[in-house]
């Protein structure tokens, strides 16, 4: 529906649009009767009702006025579930769950570290079935191509929004040479820059909002944690985490911090 008609029990009694005017008054809970298309007087009541309710001129009219305070009733009730959805419980998966190898040697990391690097794997984005293949092929690529300890990174995050445990807590990162004393690496799967052009998941997101939260809370990093893209380091020339990634740090931060 592109036009908001104005509807009334005595102007456009029976059109197309009183249908939706009674979904929209039934799904937020204003109880127009039977979804029939006819702008009867339960109709009417309904929407004196929602008029009230607004502090809009209550004539039994739906100009776009009404029509406009409706949408935005409908979004807000609409909005509802899906904040849910988005809101789980994350949790950390375990190395034995993913199946990562033991690490060659692990260097410890001391508590309150000012930094965390944010990075991606500028590697594909895996289906849901896919991302713990993916995490180990990536810690084969970094244990036996290039030779290190074990996968560089703390945390990978799966665009599903699973948090996997890499080095985890407590564990110095290899992925930001000296810096790597002073921060933890937190890694998105994906590849967020050109000419791949991904775009990190919202769930992706929230689940690094919520392992930066327990970095705070357990005292594995300062409670004003700088939050960085790996080109940030000062010892990188990289694109690392990709524009499209970097570009949501502030978002990032402003949830951490709220
Ligand atoms: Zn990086």
């Amino acid at each position: 529906m592109t036009t908001y008609p104005t509807l009334s029990r005595r102007r456009r009694r029976r059109h197309a649009s009183v249908r939706t005017l009674q979904e929209w008054l039934t799904e937020i809970g204003y109880q127009p009767g039977r979804i029939d298309g006819v702008f009867g007087r339960q109709v009417d009541a309904a929407v004196r009702k929602f008029q009230t309710a607004e502090g809009l001129k209550v004539d039994g009219v739906v100009g776009l006025k009404t029509w406009g305070k409706l949408k935005a009733a409908v979004t807000i009730q609409r909005r509802v579930p899906d904040q849910l959805v988005m809101m789980p419980e994350f949790s950390i998966v375990p190395r034995s769950v993913w199946g990562a190898r033991q690490p060659k040697h692990t260097n410890p990391l001391l508590k309150n570290r000012p930094d965390i690097f944010i990075h991606h794997t500028a590697g594909p984005r895996p289906s849901i079935a896919g991302e713990l293949g993916e995490a180990r092929k990536h810690q084969d690529l970094h244990m036996d191509t290039k030779g290190w300890y074990d996968i560089a990174y703390s945390f990978i995050i799966t665009p599903s929004g699973r948090i996997l445990e890499g080095r985890g807590y407590g564990i110095r990162p290899g992925a930001t040479r000296r810096e790597n004393t002073t921060s933890y690496a937190i890694v998105f799967q994906g590849y967020f820059h050109p000419t791949v052009n991904e775009q990190p998941s919202e769930i992706a997101l929230d689940a690094c909002v919520w392992l930066i939260g327990q970095l705070k809370d357990g005292g594995w990093v300062r409670s004003d944690v700088n939050i960085w893209g790996h080109r940030n380091s000062r010892y990188a020339r990289t694109a690392c985490p990709g524009d499209h990634l970097y570009a949501r740090l502030p978002d990032i931060r402003k949830a951490v911090n709220k």
